[in-house]
């Protein structure tokens, strides 16, 4: 059934018998949700992501609701319910583990217009143009055009199971274009500069390719990431980074010039080539996050940041060192506070992840002892794994003997603790009889 809405494009309702979703698919939670918005009189549909992927044949990640509940509303109706935003406000509905997500259909806002009488706290846009809130409540007509992509704004209605289609999701799905709504990209990246990064996220999840018109502006507004709150960047770092499509999705990042708002600590080590250790160390680790998420193994985000920013942090320490005319351990330590002070400035790594950050560093100094050292405490300390798997990166991009060396002697030490259930990669097999300097373990480099 097609009827043409008062906006650009054509709405599409698809009748159950027509569209592969089956309720079978969807979390019992979400449908939970569903049928009591449902029976108590309000609209239902699930709508983003969890449309978007069972549409494609994949596991959703979560499942959204929205609705023409108020949060309000929505609170009366659920126990179980948190309001959570200001700038856009939601209700969770926890179910223990599972957050089933409901916002009510947003309606549209009257831009700079509505700016003019308000005063500096009150204002919806910022000078950028960015959306300091959006709860305006609307039709769901409304709601789909201010979501962002058009395959991120397909409904399906819970009370007759059909399809709505308002902005040519579904055409773009089966193109597998990522499309931005509306007619003016630049406008909807200045409301939300975030949009820059879901952009290519989804592009690389879902192996698809940005619009002409939705990858133009990116380099040219790629700076407005630094108006967005660094809280709310890590979040969205974790989720560039920790899904599964780190690899993919890095490459998309420095393409448009986007990953040096992210991390302007690496970035301006990245070379022409491609190759420096720096480089080879974010390949490495990227890759290997996404074989690991692939089998199903936890991730550990303090190990990625660790790896990221190993080299960097070496060459600043280095600096401090000449510069500062102090001991390399001293200017160490320093660099390890500068490198994190500044990586927050842009990402609030929480400081439980920093703190295993700056662990895994210092074990690298640790690790280079082979002697008089108490193999057990260090075996048994928190990030000795990680600290190890680290190690083996640094050996294997160097190539560098001695850390070979150190590696395989570290990792016949675990071998001999059945219990230590460590995955060890493997690496060359090197002569044990090197002798391993502390001080070349831990190498002063001019360029990396
Ligand atoms: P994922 O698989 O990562 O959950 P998703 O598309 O479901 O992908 P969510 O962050 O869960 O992403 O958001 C749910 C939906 O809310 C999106 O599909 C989109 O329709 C809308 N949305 C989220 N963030 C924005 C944004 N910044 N601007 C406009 N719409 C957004
Ligand atoms: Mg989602």
């Amino acid at each position: 059934m097609s009827i043409t809405s008062a906006k650009r494009h054509t709405f599409t309702i698809i009748p159950r018998n027509q569209h592969p979703i089956s309720r079978k698919k969807i979390s019992e939670n979400a449908l939970k949700v569903l049928y009591r918005l449902n029976k108590a009189g309000y609209e239902a549909y699930l709508v983003g992501g969890g449309v978007r992927d069972l549409l494609l044949g994949k596991t959703p990640k979560d499942f959204d609701v929205t609705t023409n509940a108020t949060p309000e509303q929505m609170r009366k109706l659920f126990r179980n319910c948190r309001l959570v935003g200001r700038r856009f406000r939601l209700a969770h509905i926890i179910f223990g583990p599972e957050i089933i997500e409901v916002s009510t259909f947003r309606g549209h806002y009257q831009g700079l217009e509505a700016n003019k009488n308000k005063v500096e706290s009150d204002l919806i846009t910022s000078h950028d143009g960015m959306l300091l809130r959006d709860n305006n409540f609307g039709s769901i007509e409304e709601d789909a055009q201010r979501r962002d992509y058009s395959v991120n704004s397909l409904y399906y209605n819970i009370s007759d199971c059909t399809l709505h289609d308002y902005t040519g999701g579904l055409k773009d799905l089966q193109e597998g274009t990522i499309r931005l709504i509306g007619e003016e990209p630049e406008k909807r990246y200045r409301e939300d500069p975030v949009r820059m990064l879901r952009a290519v996220r989804f592009a690389a999840k879902l192996n698809m390719t940005l619009s002409k018109k939705t990858a133009e502006p990116l380099s040219r507004l790629a700076a407005l990431l630094k108006n967005i709150p660094p809280v709310r960047l890590f979040k969205e770092a974790l989720k560039l980074l920790q899904v599964g499509y780190a690899t993919a999705t890095y490459r998309l990042l420095c393409k448009y010039h986007l990953f040096q708002h992210l991390f302007p600590l690496i970035s301006c080590h990245l070379t022409e080539d491609g190759n420096s250790y720096i480089e080879q160390m974010i390949n490495r680790v990227l890759y290997n996050t996404d074989q690991l998420l692939r089998n199903d193994t936890q991730v550990n985000p303090a190990f990625l940041f660790a790896s990221m920013l190993w080299y960097p942090l070496l060459l600043h320490a280095n600096t401090l060192m000449k510069k500062k005319h102090l001991s390399y351990f001293d200017a160490f330590s320093l660099a390890i506070n500068d490198v994190l002070q500044e990586q927050c400035r842009t990402l609030a790594i929480p400081k439980k992840i920093t703190n295993l950050i700056r662990e895994m560093w210092y074990f690298q100094t640790r690790l280079s002892h082979r002697h008089n050292v108490c193999i057990h405490t260090v075996i048994e300390g928190t990030e000795f794994h990680s600290a190890y798997n680290l190690l083996i990166l640094r050996a294997e991009i160097e190539n560098n003997s001695e850390l070979l060396v150190l590696s395989h002697w570290w990792k016949k030490r675990i071998l001999i603790d059945p219990s230590n259930k460590i995955t060890i990669p493997t690496i060359l097999n090197c002569n044990e009889d090197l002798i391993c300097s502390h001080s070349r373990l831990i190498p002063h480099y001019d360029s990396i």
